[in-house]
């Protein structure tokens, strides 16, 4: 079993680690997704898989496991800048692949505010008579009370609150993405 620790400390304080949703869970709703992708999006050509990297590796290394279209297997990343007051802006780190005319799923990890993937989706529809035929987006989760972006994902696989959570992928700092599960972490007392 992966040792997670009970309390995480983040800046100065403790937060608690509960689990949100277990291996199994998680294993289990991929599969639904990947079927409902297949199923609306079959076909003998090929489907673009773009990876937002690193957070949705884990996500998409499953889920296209389950996929029975073609695929092709491309990556982005972007890069949040944070400001000390405004909630900050989103880039697209490079170029993207080349993907004209071609049909693209956007894979991430999670939706939060939702600026990374309208910036990503902004930059895609910059491509002009480059830039692809269809465009979907699967997140495995969203966090609908966080959107300040008005976008829904074409796929979600959890809806959750506004708490951090970590696992399956997604990190802090760096860290705790090989979590098996996926978990939240919450202020303590
Ligand atoms: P957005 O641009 O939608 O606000 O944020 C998207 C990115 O912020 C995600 O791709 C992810 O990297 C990071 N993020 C947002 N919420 C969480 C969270 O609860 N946990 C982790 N680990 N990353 C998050
Ligand atoms: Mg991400």
């Amino acid at each position: 079993m992966t040792f997670t620790p009970a309390t995480i400390r983040v800046g100065d304080r403790d937060m608690s680690v509960s689990p949100l949703f277990t291996e199994s869970q998680i294993k289990a709703r991929v599969g639904e997704l990947s079927a409902e992708i297949s199923r609306d999006l079959g076909s003998a050509e090929p489907l673009v898989i773009l990876v937002v990297l690193h957070g949705a590796l884990l996500f998409a290394a499953d889920l296209v496991r389950g996929l029975t279209m073609p695929t092709e297997i491309e990556s982005v990343r972007l890069k949040s800048y944070h400001g000390t007051q405004s909630a900050g802006t989103v880039e697209v780190v490079g170029s993207l692949p080349d993907i004209a005319g071609k049909r693209v799923l956007i894979v991430e990890d999670i939706v939060d505010t939702g600026r990374s993937i309208a910036t990503l989706k902004e930059r895609i529809a910059g491509l002009g008579d480059r830039g692809p035929k269809v465009v979907r987006v699967a997140a495995l989760l969203d966090k609908p009370e966080a959107h300040d972006a008005s976008l829904v994902p074409d796929y979600t696989g959890f809806s959750i609150g506004r708490n951090f959570v970590i696992g399956y992928g997604l990190d802090l700092d760096g860290r705790y993405r090989n979590l098996p599960y996926i978990a939240e972490l919450k202020a303590q007392g």
